[in-house]
């Protein structure tokens, strides 16, 4: 039996281990991904930490997989060996329930499918995957560089582009981390006036680099007061995981603007008067399904988007797990398997 390595989590709160594994069979409508690399997402703690009920151990965890259809299960069309392929967060979907039938099929009500989470992702050589979970990529994208692209790209790219922002309309990206690096260039490439907004007057240029055409140092200036100044935001998509940075922000809308969250603070105080008063809206935003991610991998090879990333191979998983986990990478962290 030909073998794969794997890093698995043995337990709730159990620690990586390396290990080898059989290399699964494809089912019915599944497909066996070789994974070439797969990006280490901060929602990979959910299963570390066990975070979600019902997770089932061992578990591999990782959702932002890039990598090529090695074999094809049974009653699967549309897909071939050989294909390369991305598999996020979406973890497939029914096809047949209301939510699919209406075009929702984040919100599928027959199988809640997460990569990583529900069935083993990408932390390992080969993974199996629903096809209803793949995406195709682009022969110019670099695999170790797109890897983000299906978790990190897709959240940022989906929901800036279902904002409701039009070209040159001020948008605003709160945060500079894994989220809000590509935000910024997703934003810039749209076309709309684009706005980061971060702490320190060190991290302007870079934003700049990215593509943002203002910074705003909110420990500088209020960032609000500084978002009016330049006719108010259409869209603020808020990345970072500080309440209080998403406080602040708030009144930088514009009458008709939509604050849109990504991020996860703990808690948040919305003043309902500027909502009431200018038909504001305060919202959150789904990452997107694997037709999503096609169209985030297809707009970054069209337009030069691109994730920075730190990368290491899958024999340090555990290591490249508690980089991410530190707040410290620059900006994404990325296994490869051939190491
Ligand atoms: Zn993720
Ligand atoms: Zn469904």
């Amino acid at each position: 039996m030909p073998k794969m390595r794997v890093a698995q989590i043995p337990y709730a709160k159990g620690p990586f281990e390396l290990v080898e594994r059989d290399i699964p069979d494809a089912g019915p409508g599944q497909v066996r991904v070789k994974v070439a690399a797969c990006g280490v997402c901060h929602s990979d703690s959910i299963t570390k930490e066990g975070l979600f009920p019902g997770i089932t151990y061992p578990r591999v965890p990782g959702h932002e997989i890039i990598g090529t259809i090695d074999a094809l299960g049974p009653q699967v069309r549309g897909w071939t060996a050989g294909q390369r392929v991305g598999v996020g967060w979406h973890g497939g979907n029914c096809g047949y329930c209301d939510s699919c039938r209406r075009g929702d099929a984040f919100a599928c009500e027959t199988e809640t499918l997460v990569t990583g989470i529900s069935h083993d992702g990408g932390y390992g050589e080969y993974m199996i995957a629903p096809a209803t979970a793949l995406a195709r990529v682009p022969d110019d994208l670099a695999s170790v560089e797109s890897a983000p692209l299906v978790c990190a790209g897709i959240t940022t790219f989906n929901a800036l582009r279902h904002s409701g922002a039009g070209p040159g309309d001020v948008v605003a990206v709160l945060g500079i981390g894994g989220l809000g690096h590509l935000g910024i260039q997703f934003a810039a490439k749209m076309g709309f006036n684009t706005v980061a907004i971060a702490r320190g007057a060190d991290k302007g240029p870079f934003a700049r680099e990215l593509g943002a055409h203002h910074y705003i140092d909110s420990r500088a200036e209020d960032p609000a007061a500084a978002l009016r100044k330049l006719g108010g935001a259409k869209v603020i998509l808020a990345t970072v995981t500080a309440g209080a940075a998403v406080n602040a922000v708030q009144t930088g809308l514009r009458p008709g603007g939509t604050l849109v969250l990504v991020g996860v603070p703990e808690s948040l105080n919305i003043n309902p008067v500027p909502l009431i008063l200018g038909s504001r809206a305060v919202k959150g935003w789904y990452s997107g399904t694997s037709i999503d991610s096609q169209d985030t991998l297809a707009f970054s090879a069209l337009t030069g988007v691109k994730s920075r990333n730190e990368v290491y191979p899958l024999s340090r998983a555990a290591e490249a797990y508690d980089r991410m986990m530190s707040g410290q990478a620059r900006f994404r962290v990325v296994l490869t398997m051939d190491g």
